[in-house]
């Protein structure tokens, strides 16, 4: 007699792969190694875009950005302990800043890691990822992978969103199951990131304190960017007529030149303000803690006159810093939606003398800025550079803009208007230098659009060699190097006259011919003129180009503008 047809198998691989895309996930950054090398073959014969980098940290990056870019989470895939740990620097930089991410990352066997008998590769890599991430998952067999992904979607998206790791050992990959039985296990997330309704006397208690106010503000964090209810936002603060200010990822949330914008003013306002309205961001060092110079004060620990209501998703953030008098928890969104309802319903506008001196403030310090800027010294500084590239910008404003450096991130942050909602992407919440490439390759996989890095020459650095990435997958990258020969600047000097000073490097590099290497388009640009050139002419190619922008080495100050968190020496006598 005949023996029986066999039955269709499908394997963890597979299984892995069809639960990814019955979830809407169509990118993966990584950089394929035992034991993931098929699964990367594999995903992109799925049709899924498999980016593969020359670092797992810069996939990691690119995987956090396309999180905050899209609101699903960002997947970075990589090998075991060496690979895992690469990629761990972006796991706990996606969950610091609140941006969902999972790092799927191929494990050894854990018979073996358990008793550590010396495996290739070997490493405790859940226990090592959990403190850096918002929630760690290990899959043991196929007919888990289903609910691995889910748990994994559900941790990275929900509530505040974050990093999750999820663990896959080499042996699941090669499992196999009868194909119907396996297909039956998967889940499509259903509600992956749930509306959260403020409570009706939060948003009572944050409403009567916004009308009491005489010198109202609004602070815009990259949470409420990361919201996408960017009309909802703006008619908010449009119809209240309240000064905003943005933090560096909200620019752009409403349009940097918008009369109610209060980024020129910023010194002026924090002190002033009465009443300040906070909309997905937090009171961390970025904003001085909410106390001290900064906010006027020299009350308790600091504190400062103002009164605070946060808007949050986590119920955790009220009172991490100083104290939060109207706390509305709930998804922006929704929180938004509750504040517009009253506001629709009775609402003076802000003290005359509020806003006419905030304008008043914001309008001098403009017009001091535009001196500065239409000045054209030799060689460039970066106030010069900047004035170029803020004008490409506002020809170019659905543009990403890409950001890192300690002065190349300060002065562009402060000169380079946004138009439109979350098209700057930067250090974030660390203030880190080293998602500069990750981030282009990401902006330019999810967005389509043109993508200009504003880069130091030092932030570079870090992610240099996925030059040959962007190359690679074609991408229509613009990086600008605002090079002044080091970190900060470029004139230190070895007190020993032995070695160049630890902050300097090569003088008069050329980093424009390390793209052309990779077949991208370098240009050596030591001139504002020759700069807009070349911007201009990169975006009409698309093509990949880098251009070294040689800035005055003597340009720009310690640590950017935050010298001040460098620990001082004991005062010599
Ligand atoms: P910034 O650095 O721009 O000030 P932060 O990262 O400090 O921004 O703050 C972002 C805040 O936004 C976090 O506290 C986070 O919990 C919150 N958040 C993120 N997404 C949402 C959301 N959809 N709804 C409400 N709050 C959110
Ligand atoms: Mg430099």
């Amino acid at each position: 007699s005949a023996a029986p047809a066999p039955s269709e198998t499908i394997d963890g691989f597979h299984l892995l792969i069809e639960a990814l895309k019955l979830n809407g996930i169509d990118t993966i950054y990584g950089l394929p190694g035992i034991p993931i090398t098929d699964l990367t073959r594999m995903l992109q014969a799925e049709g899924l875009r498999m980016l593969s980098f020359r670092h797992e940290q810069n996939a990691g990056y690119a995987a956090s950005i396309h999180g905050f870019i899209t609101q699903s989470p960002g997947i970075c895939l990589t090998v075991s302990a060496p690979g895992f740990l690469n990629g761990l620097n972006s796991l706990a930089h996606a969950t610091t800043n609140c941006f969902p991410m999972i790092l799927i990352s191929g494990s050894s066997e854990r018979e073996i890691v358990d008793l550590q008998q010396g495996d290739y590769e070997e490493m405790d890599q859940l226990a090592i990822a959990k403190p850096v991430c918002k929630a760690a998952y290990r899959v043991l067999h196929a007919e888990d992978i289903g609910v691995g992904i889910a748990r994994a979607i559900r941790a990275a998206v929900s509530g505040r969103p974050g990093g999750v790791y999820l663990d896959l050992p080499a042996k699941l990959f090669a499992q196999t199951m009868e194909a119907a039985a396996g297909r039956s296990t998967l889940i499509k997330v259903v509600d992956a990131a749930p509306a959260q309704i403020p409570g009706a006397d939060a948003v009572a208690r944050a409403v009567d304190m916004l009308k009491g106010a005489k010198k109202p503000l609004i602070l815009l964090g990259k949470g409420a960017a990361y919201a996408q209810c960017d009309a909802q936002i703006r008619k908010l603060v449009e119809s209240t007529g309240i000064p905003y200010l943005p933090m560096s990822m909200a620019k752009g949330l409403l349009p940097d030149t918008h009369e109610q914008c209060a980024s020129a003013a910023r010194s002026f306002v924090l002190p002033e303000a009465d009443v300040v309205l906070l909309i997905g961001a937090r009171l961390n060092w970025l904003l001085s803690h909410g106390k001290g110079k900064t906010w006027g004060g020299n009350g308790h620990k600091g504190w400062g006159k103002q009164k605070f209501i946060q808007v949050d998703i986590s119920p955790q953030e009220a009172d991490s810093n100083v104290k939060i008098d109207a706390p509305l928890v709930g998804d922006i969104a929704s929180c938004v939606a509750e504040l517009q309802k009253a506001v629709d319903k009775s609402w003076a506008k802000p003290p005359k003398e509020w806003t006419d001196a905030v304008s008043a403030k914001k309008n001098g310090n403009i017009a001091k800025m535009a001196e500065t800027l239409a000045k054209n010294p030799s060689p460039m500084n970066f106030h010069s550079a900047l004035n170029v590239v803020r004008d490409i910008i506002k020809a170019n404003p659905d543009a990403m803009l890409v950001n890192e450096g300690a002065n190349a991130l300060d002065f562009t942050r402060s000169i380079v208007d946004m138009y439109k909602p979350r098209k700057r992407i930067d250090v974030g919440t660390w203030g880190i230098m080293g998602v500069g490439m990750g981030y282009c390759v990401a902006a330019a996989a999810a967005t389509k659009q043109q993508v200009i890095a504003i880069e130091g020459d030092s932030a570079f650095g870090f992610s240099g060699m996925e030059v040959e990435t962007i190359c690679r997958y074609d991408m229509p990258v613009c990086i600008v190097i605002m090079n002044n020969n080091g970190v900060y600047k470029g004139t230190d000097v070895d007190p020993t006259g032995r070695d160049p000073a630890p902050t300097v490097f090569v003088k008069g590099a050329r980093y424009d011919k390390i793209i052309e290497a990779f077949g991208g388009v370098g240009v050596h640009a030591t001139t504002t003129a020759e700069l807009r050139s070349a911007m201009e002419q990169a975006i009409k190619s698309r093509k990949p180009t880098l251009i070294n922008a040689v800035i005055d080495e003597t340009a720009g100050t310690e640590s950017g503008r935050i010298t001040s968190l460098n620990p001082n020496a004991a005062k010599k006598k």
